[in-house]
């Protein structure tokens, strides 16, 4: 079957998706994938790539993200991009609490705006639902625009974006009742308040203090309360960020039933303990906080035993001296500061810029050491984002007539994970000096190519906006349910 030159044919590569692994010719014409087969080296293309010896895998969706601060959507779709991703779905929410006058819906627009023009990734958007939010005005409007994922911070009272339990119920019935999921950080903020309330008290501000101060069972509390509502709600729920091990229970109790529920882990639970703290500080904050060594296994268990569906990263782009400052707001000037000795931990500010070194700390975590197959990397950072937001088969697939987003990779290439070696704004990483072997050499979204020779060929402005689609998504009534 020949319709014409194609534009690409990637030749000779093994072709890894969710089912397997297969010896696959890809041709890609106008933006899509055209075919696969064994052999298509007869089809003529305009441009041959050799993909001998390399993995081809579908671009990795990074479904979390806030590029709000020191990297916006700019500088972290490009530092993304160096890491093999191909679409982001960042976190937006409103700005009133840095007096910023705007709805919701008006933050979105606002962020659409800015990423038309300077991302580099096609990008879907999470709105954030705070507890001065307008629910019942803002959900269906949000729904309407194509954002069908609302997070609810359980946690950060005092950062006034907490939402209280009664219109967490709300805002699950609502978006529940027009094909709308919701999202938690599932925390127990008022306990992790009265924690560190306490250890401040005590003159305990020090780093070694900080882990002690949100304990495990507050995350476990959470999760089993937002699972709940969303039971009695019957609101798909997607859990972000999970860290702590008696999580793998939780998932196991209320994916046994009706509840339509997902679980998100990041590469820094999957890798790191509460040893970054001890040994960096402020830089190693993060909210939940670095847990222990049998946090880290759980995750994998959790991801190869499918509890666990997707690996995200939870960017946030902040330089070391912003780290060392206290307080955090969407849009705020933050000013860098030096580093005293005498900073409390709890002054300093949350989040970490995860997001280029997340292919690479998965693939040499999780498929050099064993803990998971390729199919299952595949399945969680490709397919499943997209079967949960609404994207699939466009996004997260190789199939014919997905979108022609493809990474090229390549498990003889070792490299050394660094802050300078990375794009993003911030300094440092917590994954400073870690030795991976394997990837990402090669990227294109919808036929146009991202990254090649090291170096990022496509220029801002070409991104475009993927509304979630309900009636797609793994959780509609009519979708499928992810394995
Ligand atoms: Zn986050």
């Amino acid at each position: 079957m020949t319709t014409g030159q194609a534009d690409y044919l990637i030749k000779g590569g093994l072709v890894i998706t969710g089912d397997g692994i297969s010896r696959r010719d890809v041709l890609v014409k106008d933006e899509v994938i055209q075919r696969l087969g064994a052999d298509l080296s007869g089809e003529p293309a305009a441009r041959v790539i050799d993909a001998t010896g390399k993995y081809v895998l579908p671009g990795i969706i990074d479904a979390h993200n806030h590029p709000v601060y020191a990297d916006r959507v700019d500088t972290f779709s490009e530092s993304a991009a160096f890491g093999g991703v191909t679409t982001i779905i960042p976190f937006i929410r409103n700005r009133r609490d840095v007096g910023i006058e705007e709805t919701t819906v008006e933050s979105i627009e606002a962020f659409m705006e800015e990423a038309q023009r300077d991302s580099r990734l096609d990008y879907s958007i999470h709105a954030i639902l705070v507890g001065d939010d307008d629910v019942e005005d803002q959900v269906p409007r949000l729904l309407k625009m194509g954002v069908i994922s609302f997070k609810m911070f359980m946690t950060y009272p005092r950062r006034g974006i907490m939402m209280p339990d009664d219109k967490m119920l709300k805002a699950m019935e609502l978006a529940a009742n027009d094909g709308g999921m919701a999202m938690v950080h599932a925390e127990n903020g008022y306990c992790i308040d009265y924690l560190v309330d306490r250890s401040v008290a005590d003159g305990r501000t020090g780093r070694e203090w900080y882990a002690p101060s949100q304990p495990r069972i507050l995350e476990l509390e959470a999760a089993n309360r937002a699972a709940t509502y969303a039971s009695v709600t019957d609101c798909p729920l997607y859990i972000v960020h999970i860290s702590a091990r008696e999580m793998l229970n939780t998932l196991d109790h209320f994916k046994g039933g009706d509840l339509r529920l997902y679980g998100e882990t990041c590469p820094q639970y999957l890798d790191l303990t509460n040893q970054s703290m001890l040994d960096h500080g402020a830089l190693a904050k993060i909210g939940p906080p670095l847990r222990e060594k049998e946090d880290n296994e759980a995750m994998w268990k959790g991801l190869a035993s499918h509890l666990l569906d997707t690996v995200a990263s939870d960017f946030c782009g902040y330089k070391r001296s912003q780290k060392y400052q206290g307080g955090q707001s969407v849009g705020s000037e933050l000013t860098e500061i030096e580093a005293g000795d005498d900073l409390s931990i709890f002054e300093a500010t949350f989040g970490g810029n995860w997001c280029e070194q997340m292919l690479s700390v998965v693939y040499q975590e999780g498929i050099n050491r064993g803990r998971i197959t390729l199919p299952r990397l595949v399945q969680v950072m490709c397919e499943n984002p997209a079967k949960i937001f609404g994207l699939y088969p466009k996004k997260g697939a190789l199939l014919p007539g997905s979108d022609a987003d493809i990474v090229l990779f390549d498990p003889t290439v070792a490299h050394t994970l660094s802050a300078e070696s990375q794009h993003c704004n911030a300094d440092f990483t917590m994954f400073e000096g870690k030795e991976i072997l394997g990837k990402a050499v090669f990227s294109m979204q919808r036929g146009e190519v991202i990254i090649e020779d090291g170096e990022l060929k496509r220029p801002r402005g070409r991104a475009q906006f993927l509304p979630g689609k309900s009636e797609l998504a793994t959780w509609a009534p009519n979708g499928h349910r992810i394995s």
